[in-house]
């Protein structure tokens, strides 16, 4: 699919023409922090598919899967754009959000389902895990 999207102000804009490899919900802590929302939403490409302006700005944390996670948003307008797991090192996860059509997203699982606060409910149709998959469940992907 052609993808294309970028931040609120415009100073970050990626594009590509790729099929995403796993679109995911995240109700972690983190992801609900970073996302203004219950859970972010996430689309993951092959790294070098996606061309992504420079200068994003990079937080790091590390998940309780013990895995070193980096955030990258807009540093003028905050805008969450992308991020990256050492668990999938081979992916760069595109936040759906900042999509310029977010139709382009067909989210296919929800990891940390239990985490889903009740205003931001996962839709029942969708597979779930609790947790993160194949992990513990102690409360942030
Ligand atoms: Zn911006
Ligand atoms: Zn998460």
């Amino acid at each position: 699919m052609r993808v294309s999207g970028g931040c609120l102000c415009r100073a970050i804009r990626f594009e590509g023409d790729a099929e995403p490899q796993f679109q995911v919900t995240c109700y972690c802590i983190d992801c609900r922090k970073t996302s203004g929302a219950g859970h972010a939403a996430m689309m993951g490409f092959e790294e070098g598919a996606i061309r992504i302006t420079p200068g994003a700005r990079e937080f790091a944390s590390q998940a309780d899967s013990g895995n070193d996670l980096v955030r990258a948003f807009c540093p003028a307008c905050g805008s969450g754009i992308y991020s990256r797991t050492a668990g999938m090192p081979h992916l760069i996860f595109l936040r759906a959000s900042v999509l310029d059509d977010p139709a382009l997203f067909t989210p296919q699982l929800a990891v940390w389902a239990a985490r889903a606060p009740a205003w931001d409910p996962v839709p029942g149709h969708l597979p779930a895990f609790a947790g993160a998959p194949a992990s513990d469940q102690s409360g942030r992907g």
